[in-house]
């Protein structure tokens, strides 16, 4: 994506202090289309100083705005009004994200209506958010109260730009927090499309800000300012130990959602053809790009060479094209960049001796000439020390790794920095309990791959993250916690 001068043609605004804001320096960044080219939109490319002036709306809304007095049933009316205007462009939505990304539209339709009934699920709880009290030795009350963190930087990645942003605004705002969200570089433009759903809706100027711009520069400041009280992050893990060094400026508070190499657990007595759609479903849905993805396939080896090739025999229906094309269940990835480095882990995925099975190339056709397609890419007899088995590659790449036994399953399961999610097929369910319980990992699925849930917990173990989002745990994160003592005894303490 190349970095130009403004020009007046098809410029969008970033979302600033309740303003449609270019950026300082002018500059803009063309945002195109990584299924054939076309730009799409142009929009402000902004440095520190921008960021550092959206922190400043924030700042100045949480500490002396109208926000902190409206009350948890007005936060949580704001919220469901989101989720209705997210709704009513719900099309338009999700051809944006379509385009913006590249995954198949009924993908992208599935993320539009999970980022709204994400920012129901928090409106409704906004009500819910409760302190405690305890009998204590002293002649008081005490008690304890959960107020917001205040300013909150919210960074996110490219591969569910819209879903992201609701993952991170809904909680904070249900909790009372102001935010200053800056979606991916890539992919701004339905972060974009929220703020305007949020105007629409009269949030109070600064409670909500849109910054769009590179992580150096923007995000460096939201990481690095003094004046943030919260950074959350979603990327990658490299990016998250950046930004947990940067947030030492001020020990702001810290989330981070980073990668994942996740294994995907098949023992030999699982439902052969359940487990076939769930490996190629976990390894290849929204093209690899997923955290998530089940992208190491652990294989018993009774069952290994009949689960292969039944995914073969499957691969060919994973059509390629413009997400926005009927039929299409595999789109570009989201830059050329991105492609070669994907394209640099299937090299050496071949030079470390693993089986190419399919793929591993760009698709040939006109079709597919100005996007950054790349095909469905299977490699066989991976050893769990090769680096396609240990690095997160984030692209339409399956590792398939056999294993004898309960205890070696789980052993190569574990062995990598990540522990973000794992799944287990087996129709024994004392082993599948058996085994989720020695998986180091946030998220696990049994006999299935994926489903994920506004109201349940997401997030890492290991170098996969810190905190959790979603649910009741993901509220967690926006609120602070204050003890409270009043002294009942009229009597003077007499200590000097
Ligand atoms: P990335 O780390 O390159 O970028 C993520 C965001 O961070 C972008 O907005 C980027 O501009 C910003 N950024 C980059 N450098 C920064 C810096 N030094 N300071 C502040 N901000 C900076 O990640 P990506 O390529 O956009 O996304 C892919 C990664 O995201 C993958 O590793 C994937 O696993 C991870 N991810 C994790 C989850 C999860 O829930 N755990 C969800 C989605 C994606």
């Amino acid at each position: 994506m190349t970095v130009k001068t403004k020009t007046k043609t098809e410029t969008r605004d970033m979302f600033v202090g309740g303003k449609w804001v270019q950026s300082r320096s002018g500059a803009v960044r063309e945002i195109l289309d990584p299924a054939d080219g076309a730009l799409l939109a142009r929009v402000p490319e902004s440095g520190r100083e921008d960021a550092a002036a959206a922190i400043d709306s924030a700042r100045a809304a949480f500490d002396d705005g109208p926000w902190r007095k409206v009350t948890a049933q007005d936060r949580g009316k704001f919220l469901f009004r989101i989720a209705e205007g997210l709704r009513a462009e719900a099309k338009k939505l999700a051809e944006l994200e379509t385009r913006s990304c590249g995954k198949p539209l009924a993908e992208a339709e599935f993320d539009v209506a999970d980022a709204a009934n994400c920012f129901e699920f928090y409106g409704g709880l906004a009500t819910k958010l409760h302190g405690e009290t305890m009998q204590v030795p002293a002649n008081s009350l005490s008690f304890v109260l959960r107020e917001p963190v205040g300013v909150c930087g919210q960074i996110i990645p490219w591969n569910y730009p819209l879903l992201m942003a609701a993952w991170k605004l809904a909680p904070a705002l249900a909790a009372g927090n102001v935010c200053v969200l800056k979606p991916s570089e890539l992919t701004p433009l339905t972060a974009l499309e929220l703020a305007r759903v949020i105007e629409a809706v009269g949030l109070p100027p600064g409670v909500v800000n849109v910054v769009t711009g590179p992580g150096a520069g923007a995000g460096e400041e939201l990481a690095s300012s003094r004046k943030v009280d919260k950074v959350a992050f979603t990327g990658g893990t490299a990016t998250g130990r950046r930004i947990m060094a940067a947030a030492t400026s001020n020990l702001k508070k810290i989330s981070l959602e980073l990668g994942g190499k996740n294994p995907n657990i098949v023992f030999a007595d699982a439902d052969l053809e359940m487990a076939v759609d769930g490996a190629l479903f976990g390894a290849f849905a929204n093209q690899g790009e997923v955290c998530s993805a089940g992208s190491r396939l652990l294989v018993q080896r009774p069952l290994h060479r009949r689960l292969v090739d039944a995914m073969l025999k499957k691969v060919p229906r994973i059509k390629l094209g413009h997400g926005l094309e009927p039929g299409v269940k595999m789109g570009p990835l989201v830059s050329g960049a991105h492609r070669e480095k994907v394209e640099a882990y299937i090299k050496i995925g071949r030079e470390e001796g693993a089986k190419l099975l399919c793929g591993g190339k760009r698709p040939a056709g006109a079709a597919f000439a100005k996007g950054f397609f790349l095909e469905p890419t299977i490699f066989d007899e991976v050893k769990p020390s090769m680096r396609i088995a240990r690095e997160e590659i984030f692209g339409p790449v399956l590792a398939v790794i056999a294993f004898d036994d309960e205890e070696e399953a789980v052993r190569i399961a574990n062995d990598t920095e990540y522990g973000l999610a794992a799944a287990v097929w087996t129709k024994d369910v004392t082993r599948a309990l058996r085994v989720v319980g020695q998986l180091r990992a946030g998220i696990t699925w049994v006999n299935t791959y994926h489903p994920s849930h506004n109201e349940m917990p997401w997030g890492g173990y290991k170098a996969s993250g810190i905190g959790r989002e979603l649910g009741l745990h993901g509220i967690e994160g926006y609120l602070e916690t204050k003890q409270v003592n009043v002294n009942l005894d009229e009597t003077p303490i007499g200590w000097y």
